[in-house]
Formats: C-alpha cells, structure tokens, sequence
C-alpha cells in the first residue's frame, strides 16, 4: 500500500481518453501540478463521474505508478456546481485554470494559487463583484504569486519612492510605475491614475481572504483592464484558449 498518495489538489482540466476513461491535471499542495488517469471516470456509476471535472478541490487519492498516477479515490471538499449555470462566469472560470495550469510546475507548493482559485472562483459566484474586476484581481494577484509582481510602489526608472498623488506612468517595458522624470528613459508609459495604483497595490498586498472586498468605478476598471492585460500578455507566451473564448462571449 506504501505507493498510495494523498494530496490536497484542485482539479485544472479533465480530457476524456477513450470511450470511459479521463486524464485530469490536478494543482496540489504536495506534489504541484501532476496528471492522473481516472479509470472509468465516464460511466455512469463511477465514483469518479463528477470529482474528475474541472473546479473540484478536494483530497485526491493517487496510486503512483512508475511513469504516471491512477486515480484511487477523492474525497470533494467543494464543488462548485452552480457555476456551471454562471453565464459569462464559467468562461473566466476556465481562463483562470487555464492561467493557473500555465505557471504550474511539478514538485513545488502549489498552496497559493490553489487557496487564489479558491477564492477567485467563490468571487465568480458573487453578484456583488464584477467579473472583469474578478479577472483583473485574479490576473495581478497570479503574477504577484508568480514572482512576476509589477513595481508599484517605487519609479520604476530611479527607485524614488512614489505616492498615488504623483503624476505617474505604467510602463510595460519597465515592469512597473515611472514619474514624468523617468519617462523619457523608457519606450512605453501609460498614465496612471492614483485610484488604480491604490486598487492595484491593494490587489498585490492584501490577504487571500480580503482580495474581492472592494469595486471600482467603471473608468477606473477599464484602465487597469489596460494596464494589467497588457502586462500578463507581455510577460506569458502562450495564446490562451480559454481567453479567446471569453473574448467571443463578452
Ligand atoms: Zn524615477
């Protein structure tokens, strides 16, 4: 028995193998992100027929063979069915899975972006919050996870320390914030306002449990769609399928 393996995983993605059978990719604490063939996972009366689909966290129990993992067991903590009926919100659902499946890795602790999905996808389900604040939030928070954080809170260009009542810029090129004084020495530089610096700063320091506690207005929400698209696009290379859909339906 000494080759059964529990983990605490979500699941990112399932692709059906054959006439019965899944292979899921699972983002877990202990192992990172791994893939697993699910027997039977397609029939009707299997165990496995709803806990082997995308946003399923829960424990996951492993037979670990010599080149892959089997599928034993899963005991679901949550499930989130009702986002299926989610309209657009399923869509982003997928986006973040996908983005999360991304910067995956196998062997490390997944535990933020899992705990990050988590969340996220409890945001999708609140009527309260907008579903492109949620993407917004979701996309600098995995970038800031990733070690990819943009500089927000010193120029850029010089280090000078910088307030949200400055007048600065985002620069793409410069991974970050620059003051008029250090524009010239950058090829990019997009105003940004002090309303979507104090919402982005926010979104890169606040605990896991506090991320979708706040709105902005409309012009503000659009300028960091801007600012913070244009970062991930510029510092992922990967078209993301998932993206393209959303970008159809919305
Ligand atoms: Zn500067």
């Amino acid at each position: 028995m000494s080759d059964l393996v529990t983990v605490q995983g979500v699941v990112l993605s399932a692709m059906p193998i054959g006439e019965y059978d899944k292979r899921i990719v699972l983002l877990t604490r202990e192992r990172g992100k791994i893939s697993a063939f699910a027997k039977g996972a397609r029939r009707q009366n299997s165990p496995f027929m709803a806990a082997a689909s995308p946003f399923v966290f829960g424990a996951f129990t492993l037979f670990e063979g010599r080149t892959s993992y089997n599928l034993n067991q899963v005991s679901v903590t949550h499930h989130f069915v009702e986002l299926a009926s989610a309209q657009p919100g399923i869509y982003y659902g997928y986006y973040f899975l996908e983005l999360a499946d991304y910067f995956g890795r196998e062997g490390t602790d997944e535990r933020e972006m899992m705990n990050l999905l988590y969340v996220t996808v409890k945001a999708i389900l609140n009527p309260h919050i907008e579903d492109r604040l949620v993407r917004c939030i979701f996309e600098l928070r995995t970038m800031t996870i990733q070690g990819l954080m943009p500089q927000l809170f010193q120029c850029a260009g010089c280090g000078r320390e910088v307030n949200e009542e400055d007048e600065l810029f985002f620069s793409q090129e410069a991974h970050g914030v620059v003051g008029r004084k250090c524009l010239g020495s950058v090829a990019d530089g997009c105003r940004i306002s002090g309303a979507a610096l104090y919402a982005m700063r926010y979104i890169v320091t606040a605990p896991m449990g506090k991320l979708y506690t706040f709105t902005v207005t409309d012009e503000v929400l659009r300028e960091m769609e801007h600012h913070i698209h244009t970062y991930v696009s510029g510092n992922t290379d990967k078209r993301f399928k998932s993206l393209e859909i959303l970008d159809i339906m919305i």
